[in-house]
């Protein structure tokens, strides 16, 4: 999202949870810093916890977003004092707020001065999700009767929510002490809520000897997408 706004020349006003924390921004402002400016590369995929591994307290988006929406009507009226150049800090256990302020970084791969990013680029490769299958090849595959096992790496709670059939629940948790519970010599595709636990799925099976692991893209989101509306989103 911010290197689209930076190449179109729209400002972000950001904000993220994380557990009992949030912060807020805008990026790309009027020759202000922008995300990468912060965070020029993503973290290893097996350090970012998933919603359901992590959790966000309940209330920390009623904090966040109305900070994001206010941000966005006095950038379209063109008042009042924008938070481009400052990173808003939100701490609920302390409940504090704290700013720090951010500059614009001349090395930045976007915004900087020699940017090495200038169109959108191949963000599942980037941020480390293995490659993996695609929900209309895997509906494919389910049609033609093809051998493979599919496993839900979710958890039980998220189970009873939808599922895909014949989806086979062993949650993310459990997957090393239930491995012996699957055949290294089948195919094994992996699939959770968005495809984030499933690829650490993968990449635990993958080191534990199995050879034909593959995480599902998307995850069941983008089998409610794109294959069976039914399965609710949650
Ligand atoms: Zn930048």
């Amino acid at each position: 999202m911010n290197d689209a706004c930076v190449l179109l020349g729209k400002p972000n006003a950001h904000g993220s949870i994380f557990r009992f924390e949030g912060q807020a921004s805008v990026f790309a402002y009027r020759g202000g810093p922008c995300y990468r400016c912060l965070y020029p590369e993503p973290p290893p995929p097996g350090l970012v916890p998933s919603c359901a591994e992590g959790g966000v307290l309940g209330v920390l988006p009623g904090l966040i977003d109305p900070v994001q929406a206010t941000e966005v009507v006095k950038l379209i009226l063109g008042i009042g004092e924008s938070l481009a150049g400052r990173l808003l800090l939100y701490d609920a256990l302390a409940m504090r707020f704290r700013e720090v302020k951010l500059r614009r970084d001349p090395e930045c791969p976007v915004c900087g001065d020699h940017p090495s990013i200038r169109e959108l680029i191949d963000y599942h490769e980037f941020c480390g999700v293995p490659g993996g299958m695609d929900v209309t090849e895997l509906k494919a595959k389910m049609d033609r009767h093809e051998r493979f096992v599919l496993v839900d790496v979710r958890e039980p709670l998220e189970y009873q929510i939808c599922r895909i059939p014949g989806a086979r629940l062993i949650p993310l948790g459990e997957l090393p002490k239930r491995a012996n519970e699957l055949d290294p010599s089948e195919e094994i595709v992996v699939h959770c809520k968005s495809g984030v636990r499933s690829a650490k799925a993968v990449e635990f099976l993958t080191k534990a000897g199995f050879g034909k692991v593959k995480n599902l893209q998307g995850g069941i989101l983008a089998w409610s997408d794109k294959i069976d509306e039914s399965v609710p989103k949650y």
